[in-house]
């Protein structure tokens, strides 16, 4: 059986399940219950992977945004939290078609490895739950606060954890070209500010994002992203919107409202965007 979701310790009582080298979910574990972030697209059973770290303590589950690669596992739990503004998307329910386009464009490597497809069954939750800025998740000693970023899309939440300094990102920052370009996405002054919100946070000692780089790796440094990853990301993105950087053409089979993409590299990962969308 291909192995599907990879666990690794990624810092004391945080662990990344990075499904097939897409996407990185994390189960935080306090003393009264954890919370599983994102449920990826869902390819295997999550519940248990859960409950071999956990134990029988409750959880909560979490959507950092409702895009496909985060939300589709959702079918397997009763009630899952979301962003307000990504709500509406949560209920999305993908057609045939959309199953297969998402096989042929984001699955393809797993496929490839032994994975049958014909397994996947996403869908939504019973029952969604919309979160908004100052709600918070209380795990016992752990306590992680929503905090509002609309940027990829107009709905995505980070979580945050102020005594351990642990700031979960979603798809805001990544180690490559993030998609602030999509028609969920806010225009890029809002995710500049969102950026610029996240920088003021004190005593941020890890950036966790949802997506890595490697499929399997063990090393919590292939996954976890130091502080000055969001300053790299406020300057550059800020630079994009104040005019001083136009970026190269950029194609991406998502497509943006005008269809015309174009991208900024940075020091570390870099920004797509739609040049009518500046606001
Ligand atoms: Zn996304």
């Amino acid at each position: 059986m291909v192995e599907v979701v990879h666990v690794s310790q990624v810092e004391d009582r945080v662990y990344a399940l990075n499904e097939a080298g897409k996407t990185v979910m994390y189960l935080i574990v306090g003393k009264k219950g954890g919370l599983l972030l994102d449920t990826g697209f869902g390819l295997c059973p999550l519940e248990p992977v859960v409950r071999k770290i956990l134990g029988d303590k409750p959880f909560f589950v979490v959507n950092t945004h409702s895009h496909v690669d985060h939300n589709s596992g959702n079918n397997q739990f009763e009630q899952v939290y979301v962003g307000w503004m990504d709500e509406p998307q949560a209920h999305h329910i993908l057609s045939q078609e959309d199953i297969r386009r998402n096989c042929d464009f984001f699955l393809q490597p797993v496929i490839a490895r032994g994975y049958d497809p014909a397994g996947w069954t996403p869908g939504p939750a019973p029952k969604i739950i919309p979160v908004r800025e100052g709600d918070g998740f209380d795990l016992g000693d752990i306590h992680l606060q929503v905090l509002e970023t609309p940027g990829h899309t107009v709905g995505s939440i980070c979580l945050w954890e102020k005594k351990k300094g642990w700031l979960f990102t979603g798809d805001l920052m990544l180690t490559w070209e993030v998609w602030g370009h999509l028609p969920t996405s806010s225009c890029l002054r809002f995710y500049a500010e969102s950026l610029e919100k996240l920088s003021k946070l004190p005593g941020v000692k890890w950036v966790f994002p949802a997506h890595a780089a490697t499929v399997c790796s063990d090393n919590p440094d292939d996954i976890r992203m130091p502080q000055k990853v969001i300053q790299t990301y406020v300057k550059g993105t800020w630079d994009i919107v104040n005019g001083k950087e136009k970026g190269q053409e950029y194609s991406c089979p998502m497509g943006s409202l005008s269809g015309k993409m174009q991208c900024v590299r940075f020091e570390t990962g870099g920004m797509v965007f739609d040049p009518v969308r500046i606001g």
